[in-house]
Parts: structure tokens; sequence; C-alpha cells
């Protein structure tokens, strides 16, 4: 109502900056907690569970991710060719300037095994490999030209290489996990981090709502007419919109029904707060400390699961940008005229998934992922320009499908993982009785090895 109520005045750009910059800092002081909250509470969350444990609940992780992103890719085509909204001819011409070297989808899945070994783990900090992006800003730069619409391209190339901390930090918990008594000291230092960094999330929920009200409220006065999102781009948008809503509203709490046997929609109230800041930043990496909040205080989820599960999700699980390319795609092959075959589509359902995976948790990345979907059935990139208007509002609500989908993925995990989740607690029970009568055992051993090491020295 602020943002409506504010766009009668037309404010300049330099006065819509100003008035959402209090969203903006929400935004920064989010970003700012994501990686120590990614790797201490990868780390913990693996090395606390002994191996065979979380080897089950990765395997359980895995199918989940897989299995939704495929249904949502699903959903995407079915309502794409439903709905058709690229039939009829084209509403508005596009430059196309044909020095755009086509990515191939191969470079761009290279590129994705390389980011997740990174080379240097500080820059992995802040960049990541991106061929891609080469060429993706190449299209932006064409698109720019002609639909005037800032991306935040910078983003990209310059962001945390999320991937690569993820795998870094599973493989360094795992290792601190076999490491049992000669990792403790590690393990407790994480866990200490983990614990730091969401007292400081317990500061800045309370901020939360002003930051995203500013955000959103900034958004709406900054958009361009409605009006102009008439025809074929209106009826893009539906696709994308119907699409998400039978994704997040219908499958995914079904299928949480139908494995937990609880109320759904209870689990979701208790993740409100998350899903609206997904809605205003338009990123699930900057979601993450809320996602955690929400999950562990809200509903209770097991923090094993969440501190293993959540931050994995936030980087790969991306249903709502799986729906959203395989629509785009498609759109555009009937914009184009372009009638396609069976194996066309299942390309498309293959890259979108993909393409999804590789798209950070960052505004709009999955547009620049487009590119891999689109050359892989020879449709034309510099069509991005046609759908790049109504992106920043479609990337909220994918954005909300994303952190919905990881959030219910969370609870189902938890829910499949019960029996080791209380096995292992019965085995801390056992260890803790152990640990009390430990120092015994400690001083008669370090006892026998000083008693050994005399003997050797007199020797
Ligand atoms: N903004 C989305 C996210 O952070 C990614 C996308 O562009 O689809 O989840």
């Amino acid at each position: 109502m602020l943002g409506f109520s504010l766009r009668p005045y037309k404010l300049s750009i330099r006065e819509i900056k100003y008035f959402s910059f209090p969203g903006e800092l929400l935004m920064r002081m989010l970003q700012m907690l994501v990686l120590p909250l990614i790797i201490s509470s990868l780390v913990t969350g693996i090395s606390s569970l002994d191996s065979k444990a979380s080897g089950k609940m990765g395997m359980r992780a895995v199918v989940y991710y897989m299995v939704t992103t495929f249904i949502a890719v699903f959903i995407g085509i079915v309502m794409v060719i439903i709905i058709r909204p690229g039939k009829g001819s084209r509403d508005s011409p596009v430059s196309s300037s044909g020095n755009i070297e086509p990515v191939q989808a191969a470079d761009a899945f290279l590129d994705l095994i390389r980011n997740m070994f990174p080379p240097n783990l500080v820059e992995a900090c802040f960049k990541q490999v991106e061929k891609l992006q080469a060429n993706v800003s190449i299209v932006f730069q064409t698109i720019q030209e002609t639909v005037e619409e800032s991306v935040p391209m910078g983003g990209t190339s310059n962001g945390v290489n999320a991937l690569g901390m993820v795998v870094f930090s599973m493989c360094f918990g795992l290792v601190i996990g076999n490491m049992k008594q000669q990792g403790q000291v590690l393990r407790e230092f994480f866990d200490c981090l983990n614990d730091a960094i969401m007292r400081l999330v317990a500061i800045i929920i309370w901020y939360a709502p002003v930051g995203i009200l500013f955000l959103i409220a900034g958004k709406i006065v900054e958009m361009k007419d409605l009006v102009q999102m008439g025809g074929q781009l209106g009826m893009y948008t539906m696709s994308v919109i119907v699409g998400l809503l039978i994704h997040g509203l219908f499958v995914l709490p079904l299928l949480y029904f139908l494995v937990t046997r609880r109320n759904p929609f209870t689990f979701i109230a208790g993740l409100l707060q998350a899903l609206i800041t997904a809605l205003g930043t338009s990123s699930s990496s900057a979601t993450l400390p809320i996602t955690f909040r929400c999950l562990e205080e809200n509903n209770h989820v097991d923090k094993r699961v969440t501190r293993f599960v959540l931050p994995v999700g936030a980087t790969i699980n991306m249903d709502g940008t799986a729906l959203y390319e395989a629509v785009a795609a498609i759109f555009i092959a009937q914009v184009n005229d372009m009638d396609l075959n069976f194996g066309q589509i299942l390309t498309i359902s293959i890259t979108a998934t993909a393409a999804s995976i590789g798209a950070a948790g960052i505004p709009q990345a999955g547009l620049v992922t487009m590119v891999i979907v689109l050359t892989s059935v020879g449709l034309p990139t510099e069509d991005i320009t046609l759908i790049i208007a109504v992106d920043w509002f479609l990337d909220r609500l994918r954005t909300t499908t994303n952190v919905l989908g990881d959030s219910i993925g969370a609870g189902i995990i938890e829910h499949l993982s019960r029996q080791e989740l209380q096995s292992q607690d019965i085995e801390i029970g056992n260890s803790v009785i152990e640990e009390n009568e430990k120092p015994y055992q400690l001083i008669s051993q370090e006892n026998d090895t000083a008693k050994h090491h005399n003997s050797e020295t007199t020797m």
C-alpha cells in the first residue's frame, strides 16, 4: 500500500534509491551472515553425524531435490503448452545482434563442476568461475540497450562461490567427524561460530519487517506501468505464476503430507517470515539466515537436519527457477514459431534442471543461466529481451518457491531420518556417560605413556 500510494508522485530514480535504503541495509546484513553461516552449519551438521547417517540423509536430500525439481519442470512445461502464451505474432521486435557467440551447454556444465572445487578458498568467498558470464554480459548489453532495464549482473561473477564453499565444508565436516576425539576442538569451534551467527540472526530478525517493507514498497514505486504487461508477456507471466502456485500450494504440501502425515499448512505458517523475506530480497542465499531461524524456532526441525540440508538446498535446490526456465524457453520457442519435438522438450527439461542447480541464490541468477537452456535447443539467446521486463517480479515469486521447497525438504528429510537421529541421540547419551568416566581412563593412559617414555629415556 505504501508503494502504490507513492506511485502518483513519480519519484526520480535517486529518490527511489533513498526511499528503499532501509531495505538495502537489510539485504546487506543478511548477505553478511551467509558465508559464515553456510560454512559453520555444514561443518557442524555433518561432523555431528556419523558417516552412515550423513550418507543416508544426503541420499534422501538428493532424491528429494531431483524429484521435486523434475516435478516443477514438468508442471512448467504442461502450463506453457496448455496456455500457449507465445502464440500469435511477436509483440515486440528485438534487435538481433548476430555477434553473440553461443554458450555451449557443455561449457556451462563444466563451469558448474569447476566451481565445486575452488583452487583458492579465500577467493571462493567472493568469486566464481563464470565462462557463461562473459557471453551473457554481451547479451545483457544488447538487452539493456533495448529495454533499459538494469540487471544487477555484477553480483554473479563476483558473488560468493557458494557451491564451492558447500562442497568444501561438507568434506571438511566429514573428515572432522571421522577424526573423533582429535577433531573435537574444531567441532566445538564451528559449533560455537554457528551459535554466535544465529544470535546475530536473532537480532537482525527484529529489523527484518522494516527492511522488507522498504524493499517491496521501493520496488512497487519503481516498477513500470502494469498496463504494458498485456498480450504475450502477460500470458507468459500468468503461466509462470500458475505453475509456481500449483507447485508451492499443492504439490509440495501434498508431498509433505504423504510422507509425514502432518498438516503441511501449519508447517508453512511457521515459515511465513522466511517466505516474505524471499519475496523482498529475491535471493534464497540472503534469506538463508531467516529460513534457519523459522525452521528451528517455529517448526522445531532438528538442528542436525537443518544445518545439513538448508545450505545445500539454498545452493542447488531451486524448484521455482527450474519451472521458470522451462516455461521461458518454451515461450521463446513459441514466439519464434518453432515447433519443439519431444526430444527437444526433454532436452529443455534436463537443461532447465541443470540450469537451476547452476543458478546462484542471488537476484535474477536464473535469467543468466537461461542462456544454457536456450542454446541447448538452438533458440536465439537475445530473445531473453522478451521476458526481462517482468523478470524482477517473477524472480521474487520463484525465489519464494525455492525457499519453500528447501524448507519442506528439511521437514520431510527430518521425518525420514528420525530413526538415525534417535539412535544417534542414544549414542550421544552413552558417550556422555563414557565422557564422565573418561578422565580416569585418560589419566591412566597418560600415566602409561609417561612410564613408557621414561623407560625409553633411561634405556
Ligand atoms: N533469485 C533466485 C534465488 O535466489 C534465483 C533465480 O534467479 O531464479 O533463489
